[in-house]
């Protein structure tokens, strides 16, 4: 069997869980949208079930996929429908549903509905991606609680740049939500995982946590919640072949790297058919057999190359972390060119096992 594989440890997902939790004091909806960023969203929700006030996803196929799993937690679809005939299915599974534009205002006020409908209205408080417009949101508010299809409205916004410890945007923004929402007593939702961790005075009663939950950090920096969060996943393989080169030959596609000493090679069954990122380039971290080394060269679709010449006793069969306890995500994202929400999203191919049930 190919060695290749996932580990998720479902102990660490719970631990960065009530991290989050613990931290923001509020209410938490873990976002496990992107197949639970590669983690598995039906092992993740299972995991969390007991201990979640609820689940958030991009789209009701998601939160089918979880309902059809046996999650009876609230699952609440963060891009709310996109058609009106959703509207029917988000009543008989119990789905929480975010309003984003007036175009949904419009079809839930036409709509026939069974029963009414668990709403967050979102506010675009300055990210100009979705969100209504700051001068329409107390009207839309007003439109949702008359047309009677409304059970109850939560308050929501989204922060661009919570990531940035010394942005003043994100302030901006809660200024801009606060004045617009004034005098509407209803609970509110503003923050991501980097707001959880690093914007502590922004007010919540719920909050919305996703690349946390899965111990990767959203920042480039150390920062001080971020530094207690334990990673969840371990992408893991072996050595299947061992080479020794003299300085001077190349390896692998393009021969873009070249011993530039007597060396020895080890080729690792793992490529960017796996969602190993074709972009990290050589000098990217690795573990081999509990020491750090580097990727050789360009990463292959199966296979990729690392440094054995100075971990001592390692050859064919040596155990290799790609990234996980001991190689962060954040680090091989930052020698890539990417961010560790993209790497966990492309995670293909490799079987996942599950550790900690
Ligand atoms: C994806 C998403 C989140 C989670 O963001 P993280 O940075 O992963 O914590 C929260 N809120 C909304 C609206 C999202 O789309």
């Amino acid at each position: 069997m190919r060695p290749a594989r996932a580990v998720i440890d479902l102990q660490a997902l719970r631990h960065n869980y009530q991290l989050a939790r613990d931290t923001a004091n509020a209410k938490a909806l873990a976002v496990i949208k992107a197949d639970a960023y590669g983690h598995g969203a039906v092992s993740v929700a299972q995991a969390l079930e007991s201990q979640a006030d609820g689940f958030a996803v991009a789209c009701i196929e998601e939160a089918l996929e979880l309902r059809q799993a046996g999650i009876r937690a609230p699952i609440l679809l963060l891009e709310g429908f996109f058609e009106a005939d959703e509207l029917a299915l988000i009543v008989e599974h119990d789905f929480w549903c975010v309003v984003h534009s007036l175009w949904q205002v419009d079809v839930i006020e036409q709509a026939a509905l069974a029963e009414p409908l668990n709403l967050w209205l979102k506010m675009d408080s300055g990210m100009h991606r979705v969100g209504i417009h700051p001068s329409e949101f107390q009207a839309a508010h007003r439109r949702l609680l008359s047309s009677g299809k409304a059970a109850k409205v939560v308050l929501m916004s989204h922060f661009a740049r919570a990531d940035e410890l010394d942005s003043a945007r994100t302030d901006e923004q809660l200024a801009i939500f606060q004045s617009a929402r004034a005098g509407l007593p209803a609970e509110i939702s503003l923050r991501n995982s980097p707001a959880v961790m690093g914007w502590p005075t922004v007010p919540s009663d719920w909050v919305r946590p996703g690349i946390m939950l899965y111990g990767a950090t959203p920042f480039d920096q150390p920062q001080s919640v971020a530094d207690r969060l334990q990673p969840v996943m371990s992408l893991e393989s072996r050595v299947i072949c061992v080479r020794d080169l003299p300085a001077g030959e190349p390896v692998g596609y393009g021969g873009t790297f070249i011993a530039e000493r007597s060396m020895r090679i080890g080729v690792v069954a793992m490529g960017y058919a796996d969602g190993y990122p074709r972009q990290a380039p050589t000098g990217t971290p690795v573990m081999i057999d509990g020491h750090r080394s580097q990727l050789l060269g360009r990463v292959s679709m199966d296979m990729l190359c690392v440094d054995l010449t100075d971990v001592p006793g390692s050859g064919l069969g040596s155990d290799v972390q790609l990234w996980g306890k001991n190689i962060l995500i954040s680090d091989v994202a930052a020698h890539a060119g990417m961010i560790p929400y993209q790497i966990l999203c492309n995670l293909k191919r490799v079987p996942r096992l599950y550790s900690g049930r």
